[in-house]
């Protein structure tokens, strides 16, 4: 690879990492060190576009100032204190996330996956609770991604995350997405929720279909199961509503969410509704790092700022223009299958590994991610511009074409059609 230069101390540091750190990521051998806006800055001077935000969690950009000023605000006050205590931003971060999806309780966490194990807990506990232990078990969606943790892992419905980490958690049951026979199959009186992920953005980015969510409200309330909705990734903006699940029409008994909610300092919630809100009883869950003072009021001051800036507006109208950019590649391109996504989720699906496309990117100062090897995933900052489409197209333009080029020359057969 020749990435942008990087300096002597960047190359002693990256040789520290690979000493220290234990290989889980395929990394880049970059050393950044700041950001502002849309932009990335290594230590070595050079700026990148970021069209990944920390795989979707810096929704403000980087070092936003109304953020920053936050953060230095809080820190002279309180970072953290055991979640016995009352602090001022807790209650009123879960009373507006409440107010903005329709839920009636809160519970906080540090990540998502951590989030996700307290909904299994939810509905397992209130299952139990209203009908017994046979009511455990788990429908889930192939294909879905739902964290690392051992029981958000056994509800991740990709085989290869789970591999020699087994046994799983048991009760757990799989669907095709968008399949409604297989949901019906699935779904009986032992099943005590049905979790989805309302867009799956790491196994591809997919909506699910309007019809199968409500085949899933459907059968859940049938079966007196939850309906558990993940929008750790495609909530709190992303798709340019507040959640993607209002627009579909359909409500959760459980929302998940994550990711951008801490503004950068790790913060999760599990939403419930008025019924489940005692499921957790007394000292039966709990997170030491969860809901601290500093997470919960970036939290607020980040949906402060995305309503005072206006920017689900703006997810909407950038989404809509790279989503055109997008569409017009799947129609030049062989090796562009298809895009697919929603506001500021995007994917662009190659019939070729992505891997190499990432790193020429990243030598021309374009951040991109792939996810399944070969779709091309855009989760940038809401503050992202046309004009920052623009400048990502000039060079994923010419890099695609040149790739279509070199795959037609070696492989027409495949790229033919
Ligand atoms: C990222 C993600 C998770 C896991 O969150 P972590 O913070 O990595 O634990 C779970 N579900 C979805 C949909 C995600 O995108």
């Amino acid at each position: 690879m020749n990435l942008f230069h990087q300096n002597s101390d960047a190359e002693r540091m990256l040789e520290r990492d690979r000493e220290w750190l234990l290989p889980v990521y395929a990394r880049f051998p970059i050393v950044m060190e700041r950001g502002e806006g849309v932009y990335l800055f290594d230590t070595s001077g050079n700026r990148y576009l970021d069209m990944m935000a920390g795989l979707g969690v810096n929704a403000l950009g980087h070092a936003h100032p109304r953020m920053v000023r936050a953060t230095a605000d809080q820190a002279r006050m309180l970072v953290h204190l055991s979640p016995q205590y009352c602090t001022p931003y807790a209650g009123e971060l879960a009373e507006r996330l409440c107010a903005l999806s329709g839920m009636e309780g809160v519970f906080y966490s540090t990540g998502g996956s951590e989030a996700v194990e307290g909904a299994i807990k939810v509905a397992r506990a209130y299952a139990a609770e209203a009908f017994g232990p046979h009511k455990h078990r788990i429908v889930s969606l192939l294909g879905s991604y739902h964290g690392r943790t051992l029981g958000s892992l056994a509800v991740t419905g990709q085989t290869k995350y789970r591999d020699n980490f087994g046994p799983d958690l048991p009760g757990v049951d799989f669907v095709v997405r968008d399949d409604l026979a297989s949901l019906q199959a699935a779904v009986s009186d032992e099943t005590c929720c049905i979790l989805i992920e309302t867009v799956l953005g790491e196994g591809g980015v997919y909506e699910v279909s309007p019809e199968f969510l409500a085949e899933a409200r459907r059968l859940a309330d049938k079966h007196h199961a939850l309906l558990v909705l993940d929008e750790i990734q495609c909530g709190l903006g992303r798709t340019g509503d507040w959640f993607a699940f209002p627009r579909i029409g359909v409500k959760p008994d459980v929302l998940i969410l994550g990711k951008p909610l801490g503004g950068g300092i790790p913060l999760s919630a599990l939403l419930v509704t008025g019924p489940l809100f005692h499921a957790l009883g007394l000292g039966k869950h709990g997170s030491t790092l969860g809901g601290s003072p500093m997470a919960c009021r970036l939290g607020l001051e980040f949906l402060s700022v995305v309503e005072d800036e206006g920017l689900l507006a703006r997810v909407t109208d950038t989404g809509a223009y790279l989503r055109t950019h997008l569409d017009g590649l799947a129609r030049e391109l062989d090796i562009a299958m298809e895009a697919r996504g929603i506001g500021l989720i995007q994917g662009l699906e190659l019939s070729i590994p992505g891997r190499p496309i990432a790193e020429s990117a990243l030598e021309q100062g374009l951040m991109l991610n792939f996810v399944q090897g070969n779709v091309m995933r855009f989760l940038p900052s809401f503050l992202l511009e046309r004009q920052h489409v623009d400048t990502a197209m000039e060079i994923i333009r010419p890099l695609l074409h040149k790739a279509n080029r070199e795959a037609k020359a070696e492989q027409p057969e495949l790229v033919a059609r």
